[in-house]
C-alpha cells in the first residue's frame, strides 16, 4: 500500500488525511501541538471561519459537508452597518438559498481528526515537530517533544501543510528555482465577543456583519451557542494612535462602531484591548508547490492569504481534492502528472 506522510494536523492536514485514508494509502500524520481534543484552551486564529462552496466541495468527498455545514451558522447575505449605528443593508451573496457557513475552527479541525482516525491506516503523531527535510533521500525528521528524539520518516508523498511558517517550506527555499514571496500587511486584528440577549441572538445570525470604515473596519459572524465573534482589523498604527487605553478604545467605538459597542459593552471591550494586542497578517507566495515528485505543499504552507477574502482556509481544502483527482488521473504518480509536470524538479 503506497504511504503518506503528512506534517500538520490543522485545518487542511487532518482533511487530507481523510482524503488520502479514502484513496486506500496508510496515513502517518506529525502534528506539532498536543492533540486539540484534549486540551482545554487552543492558541490560535480567528475563532470562526467562513466555509463556502469550494470548501465544501471538498468536504462532501469525504462524506463531512452535511455534518459539518449543520454545526455552524448559515449566513445569507452581507449584512453593512452604516457610521450612524442604525442604519444597515443587505447584499445577498447569491441567489436565494445560496449560502456561506460560519463554522467554529476547533470544532471542525476537531471533526476531522475524529473522522481521519475511523480509518485503521491512519495513525497521529501529535507532540512531534517537523525540524528538518532530506529532500534527495526523501526524508522528513520529526523531533518528538516530550524526549526531543529524532526520527527520520518517509513515503510515497511527503506533504507539508505545516501552515504559514511551514517547515517544509522552509527547507526547500534553499533549492534553486523555487520562488518565494511574504508580505506582513500593514493591518493586524483583536476578536472580541457579542454575548447572547436573554439566550437569543443579539443581532440577526444569518448575515456576515460588515462595519466598513474605509481603511479599518469590524466585522461579526455568528457562533452555534448565541454568540458572535468580532474582529476588528486596522492598521498597526492605527491601532497605537487610536487604541491604546481604555478612554481611547471606548472613543474610537462610540465614534465609528457605535451599534457594536453596545452589543460589545464597554466593560468587555476594554478587557479585551487590555488582555490582547493585535495578531499580524501575514501573506505567503511560492512556486512550485510539489517537487521531485515527492514533496508536496498545501493549504497555507502553500499559499496563505489575508482573511478579507474569507478564502484561507477553502483554498487549502480545494488542495485536497484537487490532489486527489490528480493522484486518480496519474494513477498515484505525481512524476507522470501531466497536470504537475511544470512544477517538477529533480534532485
Ligand atoms: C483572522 C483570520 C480569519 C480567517 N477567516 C477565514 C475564513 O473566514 N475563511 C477561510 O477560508 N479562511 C480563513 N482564514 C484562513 C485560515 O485560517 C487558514 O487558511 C487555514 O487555517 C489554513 O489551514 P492550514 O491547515 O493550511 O494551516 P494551519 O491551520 O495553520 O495548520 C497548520 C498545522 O500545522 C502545525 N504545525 C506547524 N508547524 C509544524 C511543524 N514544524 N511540525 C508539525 N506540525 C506543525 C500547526 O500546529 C497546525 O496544527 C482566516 C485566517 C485568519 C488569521
Amino acid at each position: 500500500m503506497p504511504k503518506v506522510v503528512i506534517a500538520g494536523a490543522g485545518l487542511v492536514g487532518s482533511l487530507n488525511a481523510c482524503f488520502f485514508a479514502k484513496r486506500g494509502w496508510d496515513v502517518e500524520v506529525y502534528e506539532f501541538r498536543e492533540d486539540i481534543r484534549t486540551m482545554e484552551h487552543v492558541q490560535g486564529r480567528s475563532i470562526n471561519l467562513a466555509l463556502s462552496f469550494r470548501g465544501k466541495a471538498a468536504l462532501e468527498y469525504v462524506g463531512l459537508k452535511d455534518y459539518i455545514t449543520e454545526q455552524g451558522v448559515a449566513m445569507y447575505a452581507r449584512m453593512v452597518h452604516e457610521p450612524d449605528g442604525v442604519t444597515t443593508n443587505q447584499q445577498p451573496y447569491g441567489h436565494p438559498g445560496q449560502h456561506i457557513v460560519s463554522i467554529n475552527r476547533r470544532h471542525l479541525n476537531e471533526v476531522m481528526i475524529t473522522q481521519a482516525e475511523k480509518f485503521p491506516t491512519v495513525k497521529f503523531f501529535f507532540e512531534h515537530k517537523l525540524r528538518d527535510t532530506r529532500i534527495a533521500e526523501g526524508q522528513l525528521i520529526m523531533e518528538r517533544l516530550n524526549d526531543k528524539e529524532k526520527i527520520v520518516v518517509t513515503g510515497d508523498l511527503l506533504c507539508g501543510c505545516d501552515g504559514a511558517y511551514s517547515a517544509l517550506r522552509r527547507s526547500l527555499m534553499t533549492y534553486p528555482r523555487f520562488n518565494f514571496s511574504q508580505e506582513y500587511i500593514e493591518h493586524g486584528y483583536v476578536e472580541l465577543n457579542i454575548l447572547p440577549k436573554n439566550n437569543q441572538f443579539a443581532i440577526e445570525p444569518n448575515v456576515f456583519h460588515l462595519w466598513p470604515r474605509g481603511s479599518f473596519c469590524l466585522i461579526a459572524l455568528a457562533n452555534i451557542d448565541k454568540t458572535f465573534t468580532v474582529t476588528l482589523f486596522a492598521p498597526f498604527n492605527t491601532f497605537e494612535e487610536h487604541l491604546y487605553d481604555d478612554t481611547s478604545v471606548v472613543q474610537f467605538f462610540t465614534k465609528h462602531f457605535p451599534d457594536a459597542l453596545q452589543l460589545i459593552g464597554s466593560t468587555e471591550l476594554k478587557a479585551t484591548f487590555n488582555r490582547v494586542r493585535p495578531s499580524p497578517l501575514v501573506s505567503v507566495k511560492c512556486a512550485p508547490h510539489s517537487f521531485g515528485g515527492r514533496f508536496l505543499l498545501l493549504g497555507d504552507a502553500a499559499h496563505a492569504m489575508v482573511p478579507f477574502f474569507g478564502q484561507g482556509m477553502n483554498c487549502g481544502f480545494e488542495d485536497c481534492l484537487v490532489l486527489s483527482e490528480t493522484l486518480d488521473a496519474c494513477n498515484n504518480d505525481i512524476s507522470k502528472s501531466p497536470r504537475l509536470e511544470l512544477y517538477l524538479h529533480k534532485f
